[in-house]
């Protein structure tokens, strides 16, 4: 493995939208966490030189600084890491300040990903987030002060929102001159404030006209689309994520966290109680060959990089054209991938590589 993603379950308020395993902030807990989740690295860890770390959440960047310190030196001090890491954390526009941004620096955090999601005041409300656009305009001013690798997150088609309303959001990001923006469109899940009040989504015509803005207005002003949801300027693509994406191994610890470890893919408890006893794992499935290969089409297709040749010969045995239909696909002599057109209704393409 040479990545790591820790979870850290825990918020100071809770988004109208989300689904994410995470509890309202409470100090005991806390330190029980830590305290085990340090014990679960420690067990599990196996002293590979690690290229990319990622801390998630939830919200990490609620921690006290006591927290932060002592997780941060922990993986100092017993995680060996290549010379080019690229080490995440995850940040709440609120959590920022001078103090967390020097301990992520004393501590060799080199990308912050800052769940911005909006400037406009009704938006930020129906999501339920603490910030107004005076506050993000702050806060990433002294972010950017310390860090020049971020991410900010942006959300869409919300109810009542208008292409005008999202080319107004979108102005806003592109001035932040932040390097990398993920875009999400809201998902309304199971279990979530929105869903129990019966929140409907907006009109899925309006839905793809608001992707096309955001990927129009963000290619002209240099940024990459290099996978459905993400955009960066050159160099600042994800690596961590693209991790996941080109079906590499990596280890997940902390509650609800999922690793693919050997040939197994696992994820942990949401149990908080059971997380703390040290029962980390809830479920865990086998990776056979044709998992394998399905994993390495859907994931990879997501993405301009496509489904590399040479790789997915070298782990499945086969040729990717000799396993599937390749006719939606483009090709050129490394790999095959979608064109950009067809992102937007990649699942009902990908289903054919399940
Ligand atoms: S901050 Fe993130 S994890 Fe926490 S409630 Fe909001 S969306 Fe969920």
């Amino acid at each position: 493995m040479k990545s790591m993603y820790i979870h850290i379950p825990f918020c100071k308020s809770i988004c109208s939208y989300c689904d994410f395993c995470k509890f309202f902030y409470n100090q005991e807990l806390v330190n029980k966490y830590i305290d085990r989740l340090i014990l679960e690295i420690k067990d599990n860890y196996r002293n590979e030189i690690l290229d990319t770390i990622y801390i998630g959440g939830g919200t990490p960047s609620s921690l006290d600084l006591n927290s932060l310190e002592k997780l941060l030196s922990f993986i100092k001090d017993n995680i060996k890491v290549s010379k080019e890491l690229e080490y995440t954390i995850e940040c709440n526009v609120m959590d920022i300040s001078k103090e967390k941004l020097e301990l992520f620096k004393k501590y060799n955090i080199n990308r912050l990903s800052i769940g911005v999601e909006s400037f406009n005041k009704e938006i930020l409300s129906f999501l339920e987030r603490d910030y107004d656009k005076n506050k993000i305009l702050t806060y990433i001013k002294l972010a950017k002060g310390y860090y020049d690798n971020i991410n900010i997150d942006l959300m869409y088609a919300i109810p009542n929102e208008t292409l005008d309303t999202l080319k107004e959001d979108i102005n806003s990001f592109i001035k932040l001159d932040i390097p990398h923006i993920s875009c999400y469109s809201l998902i309304l899940e199971d279990h979530t404030k929105l869903k129990n009040k019966n929140t409907s989504y907006i009109d899925s015509d309006l839905d793809y006209d608001m992707y096309k803005l955001i990927e129009d207005t963000l290619e002209k002003n240099g940024y990459v689309h290099y996978e459905i949801s993400n955009y960066a300027k050159d160099g600042y693509e994800s690596r961590h994520n693209l991790c996941y994406w080109k079906n590499h191994k990596y280890y997940g610890f902390g509650l609800g966290a999922s690793g693919y470890i050997d040939n197994y893919r696992y994820t942990n408890t949401k149990n908080i109680n059971k997380y703390l006893e040290g029962n980390y794992i809830s479920d865990k499935e086998l990776i056979t060959k044709e998992l394998n290969a399905s994993n390495y089409a859907i994931l990879g297709l997501r993405t301009k990089y496509g489904v590399d040749k040479k790789e997915f010969k070298e782990n499945i045995g086969k040729d990717f054209k000799d396993m599937y239909d390749t006719s939606d696909l483009c090709e050129d002599n490394d790999k095959y991938f979608l064109s950009k057109d067809k992102w937007y209704i990649e699942n009902s393409i990908l289903i054919k590589f399940i």
